[in-house]
């Protein structure tokens, strides 16, 4: 069974303009020890889809429709309570910038420990202990003494290996990832991909890395889904995306990674932006950006074609 299946779910927020819908009938599932990658411009849907997950949507969001299925239950009917017991237990997530999530006011220390007392029943002894070995794991040197200093007294790396720690505390099932390097350099940032890799080998955790960044995904994905305008427009492993990329917006995506080794690289971004989620586009919602598009991407969504088993594509090409 999988750890975690997505099917059908939809997320909308009421607005002053209007409702509109960030996540349009996503579905997806996720294996133990897997690890998907999430890609697409900031705006695609790929945040809320997480926060869908989580149950940590804003007030003004609904999800009028579809399922998240953890291990069989549906996290969607959960009570508040229920869910919360949920998260930071089984379900762990790490964001982009550490000091949205850690508290200012807080020693490392007592943070770790927290969680762990909480969910594991630990002592306060036993809970600190743990901790150590924790902030040891994730690479921070002078473990103990960073038990007792505050978020603001870390590095940014240092920062995000905390909440790595964080994460890992009670040995989730599920981690999931928001742009967690995004705000890293390119050192700390390979580091902790590395640290994540290692860690899914000996917990066996199954991540959903949400990024941008395609340099990231090659590094660390086993899937890859790719999301526009709040749809899956691509889905494939890793080999399938790279090596075989079907959609238009996909191969844009991969068009603009540099290579690094090449001189004189140059990106190339995919010109124009996504469209504004007020705005009502018929047909393929990538048409105004898509130097492919043909009659029928104006007045029918494309459908969902399968290249392969593990690989699908949301396009007209397909057609031909
Ligand atoms: Fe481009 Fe048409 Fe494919 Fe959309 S369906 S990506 S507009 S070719
Ligand atoms: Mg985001």
């Amino acid at each position: 069974m999988s750890v975690l299946q997505v099917q059908d779910l939809v997320t909308n927020f009421k607005t002053a303009k209007g409702t509109v819908t960030a996540v349009q009938h996503v579905s997806f599932s996720l294996e133990r020890g897997e690890t998907l990658c999430i890609v697409g411009e900031s705006g695609c849907g790929k945040s809320i889809t997480a926060l869908s997950i989580m149950g940590l949507l804003a007030q003004n969001a609904q999800i009028p429709n579809g399922s998240v299925l953890f291990n069989g239950t549906d996290l969607l009917k959960l009570s508040a309570d229920d869910m919360r017991k949920i998260r930071g237990n089984e379900i762990s997530m790490i964001f982009q910038e550490p000091m949205t999530a850690l508290n200012p006011v807080f020693t490392v220390g007592f943070q770790l420990r927290e969680p762990l007392m909480l969910h594991q029943r630990l002592s306060k002894r036993e809970a600190h202990e743990k901790g150590i070995e924790l902030l040891k794991k994730v690479g921070i040197p002078a473990a103990e003494k960073r038990m007792n200093q505050y978020p603001h007294e870390l590095s940014g790396g240092m920062r995000q290996r905390v909440m790595i720690a964080m994460a890992l505390a009670c040995n989730p099932k599920l981690l999931i990832a928001d742009e967690p390097t995004t705000a890293l350099d390119v050192t700390i940032q390979a580091q902790i991909l590395d640290l994540l890799n290692d860690l899914k080998q000996e917990f066996d955790t199954s991540i959903i890395m949400i990024t941008h960044d395609m340099g990231v995904v090659a590094e660390i994905a086993d899937r890859v889904i790719v999301m526009y305008a709040g749809q899956i427009i691509e889905q494939g492993t890793t080999e399938e995306i790279f090596t075989n990329p079907q959609h238009p917006y996909t191969k844009g995506l991969l068009a603009s990674v540099p290579n690094v080794d090449d001189e004189e690289f140059e990106l190339k971004p995919i010109p124009g932006s996504l469209p504004n989620l007020h705005e009502k586009i018929t047909g393929c919602k990538f048409r105004p950006r898509c130097t492919y598009a043909v009659e029928a991407c104006k007045v029918n969504e494309p459908p969902v074609y399968e290249q392969s088993q593990s690989h699908t594509v949301k396009c007209w090409l397909q057609e031909v």
